[in-house]
């Protein structure tokens, strides 16, 4: 059976990145830039002081020395008069010097008395003043393709001039749950019926990534009604995701209806655990992930699959989880047949982060992945683990902060 690290690879050879699209700078939040960025002006666009204080031309000036004060330059304040030797103007921080200006004493290092100010030390030519074009300047190309776009870059380009940005589209996300024992949330389950969690769960996790979900609803166990809840998603959708009817002893239909949309089959059975029904290719060019039907398994399969196949179209260069060492709290039995994906806690103290295995692991059960921020690779064969011991996990999500200073 394929293993997990050869499935990856299929997938990323498999998937491209989304075409790229022109997009307003705040539409581009958790985006990834798809051409380089230009500045626009330079910034800051002329000399400005860096503190409220008093502009002056340095021509060597000492501590006890005085100067006139002749004008007051507030923030926006531009003066084009140039000041004369022993001349000062109070500066507000951002105000641009004015000419002949070249060095910015702070307001609590003068004694001042009338239009008087006395300078209690030597200022340094240039203290307190920021550069022109110190930050960027003009044409200087500020983000390189690949850049994903957090709060920091988008004030960057905000403060470039930068009005719209190209970037790889967020990957709209059909899901579709197949079982004829599933019903909607809100219904009351009769005999052998249970409700669809699954959808609840990925399209919540879709939006924490950041997705646009396009919810198929649930497809009975028959051809039909599967073939055109398939139909619709490959039609609109970047990627398809389907839960439930992949294993060998359910009626497979997910892999059947697919092979009358172009199938081409990338895997089929991984050797992880949860998980091993999992199932990739494209039909009609489109990605589809038929994920397993348990709830567990189908979380897993999504961070391990889903996950890393919508950072690739969505363009980002470093599409798998990242990963973080920890301190393993309880033991951990080692790997048997299938490389196995431990469900868990992470905390930190002392600088240290620890991992704790949740109690419930079994694919089956919804609740083994409630409060798990990252995941703990076993591989294929490898020993018990010891608490104590230092591990490599999959980070999901950030551990908690901390509840005081
Ligand atoms: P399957 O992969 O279709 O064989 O389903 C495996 C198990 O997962 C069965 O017990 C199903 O009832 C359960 N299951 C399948 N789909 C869902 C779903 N959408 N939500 C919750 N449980 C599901
Ligand atoms: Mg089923």
């Amino acid at each position: 059976m394929l293993d997990y690290a050869h499935a990856l690879r299929i997938l990323l050879d498999t998937i491209r990145p989304l075409a790229p699209v022109e997009a307003p700078l705040a539409d581009a939040l958790g985006l990834v830039l798809a051409a380089p960025v230009q500045a626009r002006w330079d910034l800051p666009p002329a000399d400005n002081s860096a503190m409220d204080g008093y502009a002056f031309a340095h021509a060597g000036q000492r501590a006890g020395d005085s100067l006139r004060v002749s004008g007051f330059l507030p923030a926006g304040a531009v003066q084009k008069t140039a000041l004369t030797p022993g001349e000062a103007v109070r500066i507000m921080t951002g105000a641009p010097l004015p000419p002949g200006a070249d060095t910015v004493v702070p307001s609590e290092e003068v004694e001042s008395a009338g239009d008087e100010i006395q300078l209690r030390k030597a200022p340094k030519l240039g203290d307190h003043v920021r550069l022109r074009g110190e930050e960027f300047v003009a044409g200087e190309t500020l983000l390189a393709p690949g850049t994903a776009i957090h709060s920091g870059e988008i004030g960057l380009l905000a403060a470039a001039g930068v009005t719209r940005i190209s970037v790889y589209p967020t990957p709209r996300v059909a899901l579709l749950s197949t079982g004829d024992e599933l019903v909607e949330l809100g219904e009351t389950p009769g005999p052998g019926q249970i409700i669809n969690s699954n959808f609840h769960l990925l399209a919540a996790r879709l939006r924490e990534e950041g997705c646009a979900v396009i919810p198929l609803g649930i497809a009975r166990d028959r051809a039909g009604e599967l073939d055109e809840k398939i139909a619709r998603g490959l039609a609109e959708a970047d990627l398809l995701i389907t839960t439930g009817g992949v294993s060998v002893g359910d009626r497979d239909l997910v892999q059947e209806t697919l092979r009358r949309h172009d199938f081409r089959l990338g895997f089929w059975k991984v050797a992880i655990k949860p998980g091993k029904p999992v199932l990739f290719g494209t039909a009609r060019s489109v990605p589809v992930l038929g994920l397993p039907g348990n709830p567990a398994a189908s979380a897993a399969t999504f961070e391990l699959f889903a996950r890393v196949a919508l950072r690739r179209l969505g363009g980002h260069g470093d599409p798998l989880p990242p990963r973080l060492r920890a301190i393993l709290t309880a033991p951990v039995k080692g790997g048997g047949k299938r490389q196995a994906f431990l469900w868990g806690s992470l905390t930190e103290a002392a600088g240290r982060y620890a991992f704790s295995p949740s109690s419930r692991q079994e694919s089956g059960q919804t609740r083994s992945l409630q409060g798990s921020r990252a995941l703990l690779p076993v591989p294929i064969g490898a020993p018990d683990l010891a608490p104590g011991e230092e591990v490599e996990v999959l980070l999901l999500r950030l551990p908690p902060g901390r509840a005081t200073p």
